[in-house]
């Protein structure tokens, strides 16, 4: 028969539900979507001039940097304005209009990051 100890030890109980795999709290107050933990990274950031696919027009593309999305839309703004240029902070990559590695880099390794010049 089982003791107490041992129901409260089950990933399942009847009286909270089903137990969130992400969190460990019950899915009725999951905290999953509610943290944005930054994404993982290898802790290099990789700074690449890209032209492919972007009718000639090259861009600066950022990738790798350890913030969450408000972090990153925030170095994106300093970075754009920066360089004097436009540009977009999405999907965890900053792009910026034209080629600014040579702006870029210091300017990531002065807040500390780890930078790689990648690409062409
Ligand atoms: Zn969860």
């Amino acid at each position: 028969m089982a003791t107490l100890g041992d129901l409260s030890r089950l990933v399942y109980s009847t009286e909270q539900g089903r137990i969130c795999p992400g969190c460990g709290q019950p899915v009725a107050g999951c905290i999953c979507k509610q943290a944005k933990p930054a994404p993982k990274t290898d802790g290099i950031v990789r700074v690449a001039y890209e032209t492919k696919g972007r009718k000639g027009k090259g861009v600066t593309v950022i990738r790798g940097v350890a913030l969450d999305a408000d972090a990153l839309a925030q170095l994106g703004k300093q970075l754009k304005s920066g360089c004097g240029s436009g540009g977009t902070t999405k999907d965890g990559v900053i792009e910026i209009q034209g080629d600014h590695r040579d702006f870029v880099i210091p300017a990531l390794q002065k807040q500390g990051m780890v930078v790689k010049r990648s690409g062409g």
